[in-house]
């Protein structure tokens, strides 16, 4: 597959409030840099209730989102807007399954095996899709990017 040419993409990273409060955004600044991705875009917010309520409306009706929504909104995250080939795929890789705990066994060297806890702390976030990550990178910044590529409404 020598030939096939990856395209660059832009994805949606959050450092949740565990890895903010645990230290890890400069560790985490430099695995994603040391891995070939670059920042585009940063920001450190606190997240009110109803933004994570939008964030994650997908989830609204599973049993797990009232806590999900109290973990997001304890503290600071940190959100970056990452930039490579292939980065939405690379970025999840990277991230490692959902449930840090299981991470720990599974895939040790993932960022959520070094920093998450169990199923729900697992101290980073990820878009999962290109649908996903038009969709989140335009909910934290609805600036368009200065290289002449701008990210489409008709992308969400
Ligand atoms: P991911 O972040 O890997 O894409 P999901 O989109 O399924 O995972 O879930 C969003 C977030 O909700 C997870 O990262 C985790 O913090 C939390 N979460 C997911 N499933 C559970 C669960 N069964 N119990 C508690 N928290 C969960
Ligand atoms: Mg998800």
């Amino acid at each position: 597959l020598a030939n096939v040419e990856l395209e660059t993409e832009r994805t949606l990273a959050i450092v949740k409030p565990d890895g903010v409060f645990g230290n890890y955004t400069s560790l985490i600044r430099k695995i994603i840099l040391d891995s070939g991705f670059s920042i585009q875009r940063e920001a450190t917010v606190h997240l009110d209730e109803d933004s994570v309520r939008s964030f994650y409306a997908e989830h609204s009706t599973k049993s797990f989102f009232p806590n999900l929504v109290k973990y997001m909104t304890s503290g600071p995250v940190l959100i970056m807007v990452l930039q490579k080939a292939n980065a939405i795929a690379d970025w999840r890789t990277l991230i490692g399954p959902t449930d840090a705990h299981k991470a720990k066994s599974t895939h040790p060297d993932s960022i959520r095996a070094m920093c998450g806890q169990d199923l729900e702390r697992n101290c980073v976030h990820g878009s999962d899709s290109r649908e996903s990550a038009a969709r989140e990178i335009l909910f934290f910044f609805t600036e368009t990017f200065s290289e002449g590529t701008i990210l489409k409404h008709d992308e969400l």
